[in-house]
């Protein structure tokens, strides 16, 4: 009987025998059934041990009795030897009850002996069983792996971004300390803590530019060539009762992306849809190309099974990091699913039901679009020597606020309560811009911009709101245009509001 299927390769086969015509009549059998194999012979424990070494089969065919030795002990043997290698029973005598507990200790088949026609087939099969697993295996470790990697720079590019913010006032304090004390000493320490903020902070950078440059390049895919390699991927590897069906709409079908990652997010989509159908069912990819409204081209591509499905619990936490109900699973992969297609300007959708199945949807622009414009990271307009008049009764705010807008090219003017900026606005000048606490002391925001229009104030003003008191808009004068800012402050916003303030 010729066997089915692709090549094997050239196994090497030990068989655990004590009678050398039965061994010479299995290799007979195979070697005519096409198998390309070299043959070993043992019948002792000790031969067996040194066999395995030396040898290394890729799979052992063992009587079940033989003098002085058992089939047992020789799968107990080689199980200590190396888990994942296939073992047969091979006897003249195996009963129902032995066969039932041969599988049991885990031998992979059991054949009887004189009623060969079984062997290669079932040899061939075992062979392509462990190595599927073997493969399987090492997908799902790498992905593991890959999956850990991609949410350990996520994690990293949050942390980053909080550290600096978090270290951007030791850049600044240090300066506002020495300029109230001519102690040394005190001068001294405000440049240690500036030198170790400016280090912190260069540390924070340094690793968010290494979490972003490790963004991957975008290259043309063609989408039958990604299938091809799914499918090579996953064809070894499909569970005995699961089918694969892969579908590419046109053969010119192509993407702009990163292969690697889009590689990554089918294979993460699959392996969960393998691992939701324990009992077999179809597992489908698809790749369409699709036109919207707009002119703009869209690849979709969907993953589909016939698996377990999910109620709307599992649903609603689906995109959570860690999230996962297997006991040995990670609950990273749809999250890295999630990140790598809205990286690339994409989106992902699901569609599941309990005890039907689950479909999810990608869509990816054919063509990259023009990266997002990134929100500015310095000021959008440094200022020109224009002066600002800042009330604040708190004095670390005051020096902070003024400190730094005057790093960006304003004149600043700090007042400590109403009653101070009123006297400089009335004896001094006028301002370009004033920067009010909405609960400046003894004077109200909307009370102190009253006063000041009184003046013949007729310039804009940003009034500081606290994160849990709305001003009320309505107290406004007239003649001033009021933004207002809620805190706690950020400075870049601070910047931006500015900016804005002095050019409307
Ligand atoms: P993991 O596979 O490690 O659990 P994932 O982020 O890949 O992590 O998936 C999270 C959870 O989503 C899974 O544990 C499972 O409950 C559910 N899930 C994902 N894909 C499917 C699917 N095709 N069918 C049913 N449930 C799924
Ligand atoms: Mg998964």
């Amino acid at each position: 009987m010729p066997l089915t299927g692709p090549s094997l390769g050239h196994l090497r086969i030990l068989l655990v025998e004590d009678s050398p015509e039965d061994a010479e009549l299995m290799c007979e059998q195979m070697l005519e059934a096409g198998l390309e194999a070299s043959f070993e012979r043992v019948e002792t424990s000790a031969e067996l041990r040194e066999a395995l070494l030396r040898f290394a089969p890729d799979i052992v065919l063992s009587d079940l009795a033989m003098p002085g030795f058992s089939g047992n002990q020789a799968l107990e043997i080689v199980r200590g030897w190396h888990p994942d290698v296939p073992f047969i029973f091979v006897s003249g005598t195996i009963g129902e009850e032995n066969a039932v507990a041969a599988l049991h200790q885990g031998a992979n088949d059991y054949i009887i002996k004189h009623q060969p026609a079984r062997l290669p087939s079932a040899v061939a099969r075992a062979v392509r069983e462990s190595r599927g697993t073997i493969d399987r295996q090492r997908v799902e470790a790498e992905l593991m792996r890959a999956q850990r990697l991609e949410s350990l720079s996520l994690l990293a590019a949050g942390l980053s971004h909080d550290l600096r913010n978090i270290l951007q006032p030791l850049l600044i304090m240090p300066e506002l300390l020495k300029a109230r004390t001519d102690d040394p000493h005190l001068h001294h320490l405000a440049d240690v803590i500036a030198e170790c903020g400016r280090r912190g902070h260069e540390m924070a950078e340094s690793m968010l530019s290494f979490v972003r440059g490790s963004r991957n390049p975008s290259e043309r895919i063609q989408i039958a060539h990604l299938f091809e390699a799914m499918e090579l991927l996953l064809r070894s590897n499909l569970p005995p009762k699961v089918s694969l069906h892969l579908e590419v709409a046109e053969p010119t079908l192509a993407v702009d992306a990163n292969y690697t990652e889009l590689q990554q997010v089918l294979l993460n989509l699959a392996l969960n849809a393998i691992q939701a159908m324990p009992s077999g069912g179809r597992l489908s990819l698809r790749a369409f190309g699709e036109r919207d409204l707009q002119g703009q081209e869209w690849l979709h591509l969907s993953v589909a099974d016939e698996g377990v499905g999910m109620n709307a619990e599992v649903l609603s936490h689906l995109f959570n990091p860690f999230f996962t109900t297997k006991p040995n699973g990670t609950g990273l992969g749809l999250v890295s699913c999630k990140r790598i297609i809205e990286g690339a300007q994409g989106s992902i959708r699901v569609d599941s039901s309990p005890g039907v199945g689950t479909r999810f949807d990608l869509l990816l622009p054919m063509r990259a679009l023009p990266a997002e414009v990134a929100p500015l990271e310095l000021p959008v307009a440094a200022g020109t020597g224009q002066s600002i008049l800042v009330v604040d009764g708190e004095a670390t705010r005051l020096s902070l606020l003024g400190n730094a807008l005057s790093s960006q090219g304003y004149h600043l003017q700090l007042a400590s309560d109403g009653g101070a900026a009123l006297r400089w606005m009335q004896q001094e000048a006028m301002p370009a811009l004033v920067i009010a606490d909405a609960g400046a002391k003894l004077l109200s925001a909307s009370h102190l911009l009253r006063e000041m229009a009184a003046l013949g104030y007729r310039g804009p003003a940003l009034v500081l709101e606290e994160a849990d008191v709305t001003v009320s808009r309505a107290r406004f004068p007239a003649g001033i245009s009021v933004h207002v800012l809620r805190k706690p402050l950020e400075m870049q916003q601070v910047f931006r509001s500015v900016a804005e303030a002095l050019a409307g």
